[in-house]
Order: C-alpha cells, then structure tokens, then sequence
C-alpha cells in the first residue's frame, strides 16, 4: 500500500465563549482536517490543530509530500523518522502538528485495514469512557459559576478555570464563583500559563488552596525547572506541568528534577500517538499520572487521542478537552459539545480506526467560515496586543 495525496482542509468553528488565557483570547478553533489517500482506496482521516497557524500547518504538509507521498503507511515508525531525520523536521517544534496528522491518519489507515479500532492496537481497553475537565470560560465571576453550574449540570466532575489574571483579585474572585458554581465535591484544576514569578506563585497558590485546588498547571515559567521545583517545594497543592512538558525530552527532564507531580502530554505537539504512548511510559517508569493537553481539538483529534489514553493505564486524571467551549463539530455522530460526553467522559469509537467520519455539509460550511474569517479565529486578542506582555507579569 502506498500513499498518494495529502488533502487539506482548513476549517474555524466558533466557541459558545472565547476562550481566555493570562495573555489574550480566541473566538473558535482552527483545525486543519487531512485526508491521506492511499492507491488501494482506503483513506485516513487526521487532524492538526492550528498551531501557530493554520499557514504553518499547510506549509508543512506541503514540504511533506517529497517525504510522504509514495510511502507505506502501515510503516509509521519508518515512515516519521524519514521525516525528522531525512527531512530534517526533528528540530523544529512548529511543525509538530501536521507531522502528528499525517501519523494519527496512518494509524486510522491501519486501523481499517486490520478492521479493529485503534484502541485494539494501542494495547486495548484499559478504560471504556476516557474523562475529560469542563472548561470554564475565564469570565466575570457570575458568568463563571453559571458555566460551572452547566458543567456540574451535565455530570463533570473536573473543571478547569484559566487564571494569571492582570489582577490578582480577579484570579481569587473567579475560583470563588468556580467553587460556588460546581459545588463542593468537584476537582477544580487552574492554570497559570506561567503567568507567575515563583514568588507569587507561592503566595497566589496558598490563598487559592482555600478553594480545594485539585491541581495547578504550570504557576512559573516552563523553561527554568528550578522555579517549578521551588514552588513544589512550598506548597500543598499538586503541580501538572504543561509547557515545561512539551516533548518527551521535556518530561525526561522534570521527571529528573523532580519538578513536578503530573506532566501533560500532547501526540500533536510531539510528533504522533506513538508518541503519546512513549510519554505516559516516561511517566509510568518515575510513578507520574500523565494528562493529555490540548491545542484544541474537533472529533478526529479528539478520537484518536482517546483511543490511546483508554489503552494507556496511568491517565488516571481528567484530561484537557474542548467540548465545553465548542459550538459544534465536523464529524458524525462524535465529537463536538458537551452532549458526547457522559458525565464528562467520552465512549471509546468502535468502529475500525479512529472510528469517525466527517459530515461534509458541516466540513463545507467551516471550510467556508475558516476562508472569510480565519484570521480572526486567531490568538490575536486586539486588547492583549495594545498592551505591554511580560512574562512573568509579576
Ligand atoms: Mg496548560
């Protein structure tokens, strides 16, 4: 079998709410959908969230071709060092995600020629519903407890609140409302995005702890691991590393520096769900729960994430999803809202693959949005640009 086209869809689809970090917002999620094609007729689908951009996304699949096309794609261990190593791809973290596309598409390629879904040939079910966090718009603190109440309504039991807020005040008033809104028995998780000196983080962690902190992702900069070390060492609340966990490298380091009690991980910001695997082993090895990240994701990254994760022992926290924020989705049957969890969790797919198809109507009409109005579904917050970022902000 050999692969004979890359075809790439840019799409936007809007957020219920912007989503709203320490240093701006964003209106919807850009995802780049790939159809690998192969010349005995079976197709991959894969997803690439767009990231930096949607134009960087392309750019790199279409420098893949030479690589790719041509290929096996049963081959996918061969098949992704032909690209770091011959291609020379290895070094350059932005191109992660289309690379992590063009192998979730070889796995759903597989996948369907055995006739098993992925989960099967990850190691099979571990789990049968994977849990995911509500993610809680960072909002006035009344809109925050009336999405927490929403997410509570719809059976999470995790909830995930940005802070790093201009104003402390704002910070502590927002987790507050989240308490308030999700009730007393929930896992409230923040994340910083290290917006905080080691120093603040200290003192913003243990006037927060008051709420019941379950974690809280990356208080200080990801690239000094002497900072996150410090914090862990004065303060009751467990740390999920995040940015200072990009790559398996990036955990093998925390993991020797003790810096943290859980590191994420992401298949789209380091190369592929083999990949994934390899960082929850990592972890697995230094006794660490491991987390999935997200850029932000539709149902076939979604998909294939779970996939692995219901096939991989210690995911044993709720992981980073979308579903809260999104509006909609573009597959069939899967995916999207609130309404394909259940009690925040999401059922394995058991169809062969990744187990989703896209619905073209709703492919075209976020294709369409993504055309006349990607750009503003970017990172580009007019407000946070007007200002003077810093990191840390104090
Ligand atoms: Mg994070």
């Amino acid at each position: 079998m050999r692969i004979t086209a890359l075809n790439a869809t840019p799409v936007a689809v809007p957020y219920r709410a912007d989503e709203v970090w320490a240093f701006g917002r964003r209106r919807g999620q850009v995802s780049v959908l790939l159809e690998v094609t192969t010349d005995e007729g079976v197709t991959g689908l894969g997803e690439a969230a767009g990231y930096p951009s949607a134009d960087v996304v392309l750019a790199v699949l279409r420098g893949l071709e030479p690589l790719v096309l041509g290929a096996d794609p049963t081959e996918i261990e061969k098949l992704v060092r032909r690209i770091d190593l011959v291609g020379t791809w290895h070094h350059v973290r932005a191109t992660s995600p289309a690379i992590a596309a063009v192998e979730m598409a070889c796995w759903d390629i597989v996948g369907k020629v055995c006739g098993q879904p992925l989960v099967t040939l990850l190691g099979g079910r571990f789990r049968e519903e994977v849990e995911f966090f509500y993610y809680v718009a960072a909002g006035a603190p009344e809109e925050v407890a009336a999405e927490a109440r929403r997410g509570r309504a719809a059976g999470f039991g995790t909830f995930y609140l940005k802070v790093g807020a201009d104003e402390q005040s704002i910070d502590i008033a927002r987790v507050a409302a989240l308490r308030d809104g999700a009730g007393p028995e929930a896992l409230l998780r923040v994340d910083a995005n290290e917006a905080w000196s080691p120093g603040t983080a200290v003192r913003m962690i243990r006037e927060l702890a008051r709420f019941g902190l379950e974690l809280v992702e990356q208080p200080v900069s990801g690239r000094n691991l002497a900072e996150l070390g410090y914090v862990r060492s004065r303060v009751d609340v467990p740390l999920l590393a995040n940015e200072a966990s990009w790559t398996r490298y990036d955990q093998l380091a925390v993991i020797r520096a003790g810096a943290a009690d859980a590191l994420s991980a992401d298949n789209q910001l380091d190369g592929g769900l083999l990949n994934l695997k390899r960082s929850a082993g990592l972890c697995e090895a230094a006794g660490l729960p491991v987390v999935k990240h997200s850029l932000g994701e539709l149902g076939v990254a979604l998909a294939a994430a779970v996939h692995v994760i219901a096939a991989t022992p210690n995911f044993r926290y709720a992981n980073q999803g979308y579903a809260a924020l999104l509006a909609d989705d573009v597959t069939t049957g899967f995916g999207g809202g609130v309404e394909s969890c259940r009690d925040g969790r999401v059922a394995v797919p058991r169809g062969p693959g990744l187990g989703v198809t896209l619905d073209p109507d709703r492919v075209a009409r976020y294709a369409e949005l993504h055309r006349r109005e990607g750009a503003t579904f970017a990172f580009h917050d007019p407000a946070a640009l007007a200002g003077a970022p810093a990191l840390p902000k104090r």
